[in-house]
């Protein structure tokens, strides 16, 4: 059983036509149109231009001449600063549009994108206040003939790639901070939730972030993705998305050595010991794995339970999974929206699948949701499931959490290091000892605990092996769009290397 909250047909809908932003102009595209029909409700609300690699590279040239040539990177920090705080509250006032974009595009229920408008307007004065901070070294204990200056400057032109889960989060977990470093951009969001990005190229535009600065550039991954990976004219591509993809965009910038950041899958798992406060992980546990339909990198879908609490905990999980409400994100109190894709339910479906093949059994939901529009899938709790499981090494993507379970500290540390992924984990225990052990030795960039899916922009967020390269947010946000550069300097008579002494 799941409370359904069944979307209502959208009345006075109408399909929005939106343009690509290349070198400071709103541009139709040459080609046909992207149509994103709303996963939700199953009807078309919103068309984009299907950019080519010629619109790529056009913007890769705007991006390249606006950081040769332009004022963004010559301009101060507060000056940058101040057009990024600016920015932040044109983004705090378009608020419900935004949310709105987001929902009806990816499905998500309207109160979560509230949410995330409100954290990603935090994230932008956040990185306005370290472009102010952004600094190098100096070394005047190099002896009296020599002083050491280190400058950090701006890389030059990132291809900022995003995906479709967290459309206006992610973007703005990347670009606040590569506009404060100096750098400029070309950005393409996923072609399935482009809406959002779009508005907020407007939004910099009215901040006074100079053409060519910020170049939104619609389409494909493989037409314009592709080429914004490989162009010799980009010096670095920070993306976020699938692991396979993210080996690809490794690839491809490796032919012209491109710094490249990644934030990949996850599939993280929740540590409980007996001595937990049960009440408050039972929560966090139904949050972790439903929170964004577990279309999320950082979903908790791995439950390693204690065996001696492992039945009581999956029947109390199931019991509260019973009281999410799934359906309508337009209704303020949906907590679980629609799947991204009928393509992605399949995905979804096909691991359920396999997951029963291989032993697994459903304690709770496994069904999808028939509304008559949409595609929507009931939470669901897989036990019984073992390590070599697909279902437990492998990221669903989905509402579907598996249940593993341990008898010792060594073997539930060993459970949780035993894929290829590290994004993060969590740790319930009333012992400090515990939680410090766990903490320490799983291979996670985040370890929560006795909590869940926390974070503020001052924490670095990114993950250990196949889950990514490089960090996001925190105090060193900037840096990764710079390049260090040393300056040596002599003062005084020189010591010659052949030239006889005088
Ligand atoms: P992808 O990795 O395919 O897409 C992410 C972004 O990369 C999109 O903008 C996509 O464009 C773009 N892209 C695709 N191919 C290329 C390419 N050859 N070169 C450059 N860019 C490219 O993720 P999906 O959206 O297809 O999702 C598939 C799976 O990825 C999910 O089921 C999930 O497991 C995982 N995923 C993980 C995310 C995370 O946050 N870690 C986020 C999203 C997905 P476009 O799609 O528009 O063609």
């Amino acid at each position: 059983m799941t409370v359904l909250v069944a979307p209502k047909v959208l009345s006075d809908h109408r399909v929005r036509d939106f343009k690509m932003l290349i070198d400071g102009k709103w541009e139709a595209g040459t080609s046909h149109s992207i149509e994103r029909v709303a996963p939700s409700h199953g009807v078309l609300v919103s068309r984009y231009p299907a950019g080519t690699k010629a619109d790529a590279e056009r913007a890769i040239a705007a991006a390249r001449k606006a950081f040769d040539n332009g004022a963004w990177p010559r301009m101060t920090a507060s000056e940058r600063a101040n057009v990024l705080l600016k920015a932040a509250d044109l983004i705090a006032a378009r608020a419900e549009e935004l949310a709105y974009l987001d929902a009806i595009e990816a499905g998500k229920p309207i109160s979560q994108v509230r949410g995330e408008i409100a954290g990603s307007v935090d994230i932008w004065r956040y990185a306005a206040s370290l472009a102010r901070n952004l600094h190098g070294e100096s070394y005047n204990t190099l002896g009296d003939g020599t002083l050491g200056v280190v400058l950090r400057e701006a890389i030059g032109v990132v291809s900022i790639i995003t995906p479709w889960n967290f459309p206006f989060l992610i973007v703005g977990q990347k670009l606040p901070f590569a506009l404060a470093a100096g750098c400029t951009t070309v950005v393409k969001p996923s072609e399935l939730t482009s809406g959002s990005t779009l508005v907020l190229g407007e939004i910099l535009q009215e901040a006074g972030v100079p053409n060519g600065v910020v170049n939104i550039v619609t389409g494909t991954g493989a037409e314009v993705g592709a080429i914004m990976t490989s162009h010799p004219h980009v010096d670095m591509v920070s993306f976020t998305g699938s692991t396979g993809v993210g080996k690809l965009t490794m690839t491809n910038a490796a032919q012209t050595l491109k710094k490249v950041s990644l934030e990949l899958g996850g599939k993280n798992p929740q540590i409980v010991f007996p001595d937990a406060d049960l009440d408050a992980f039972i929560d966090a546990a139904v949050f972790g794995a439903y929170f964004n339909a577990g279309e999320c990198c950082n979903a908790g879908s791995r439950l390693i339970l204690h065996k001696d609490i492992a039945s009581d905990v999956v029947r109390r999980v199931a019991e509260l999974a019973k009281h999410v409400k799934v359906g309508d994100p337009l209704d303020p109190t949906t907590q679980v929206g629609a799947i991204i894709t009928p393509q992605h339910l399949e995905k979804i479906g096909g691991y359920l699948a396999g997951a029963r093949d291989s032993g697994a059994r459903i304690a709770h939901g496994g069904e999808t949701l028939d509304f008559g529009m949409g595609q929507f899938m009931a939470p669901t709790i897989l036990e019984a499931v073992t390590p070599g499981m697909a279902v437990a090494r492998e990221e669903v993507f989905g509402p579907v959490l598996s249940v593993l379970t341990f008898e010792t500290t060594a073997e539930a540390i060993e459970i949780a290091n035993s894929i290829d992924y590290g994004l993060s984990a969590g740790v319930w225990s009333r012992d400090f000892d515990t939680c410090l052990t766990i903490g320490r030795k799983v291979r996670a960039g985040t370890v929560w605990m006795n909590t869940f899916m926390d974070g503020t922009p001052e924490l670095p967020f990114g993950g250990y092996k196949q889950s990514g390269l490089g960090r996001e947010l925190g105090r060193h946000a900037v840096e990764d769009y710079t390049e260090t550069k040393t300056l040596n300097m002599h003062v005084g008579g020189r010591t010659n290397w052949w030239m006889p002494q005088k």
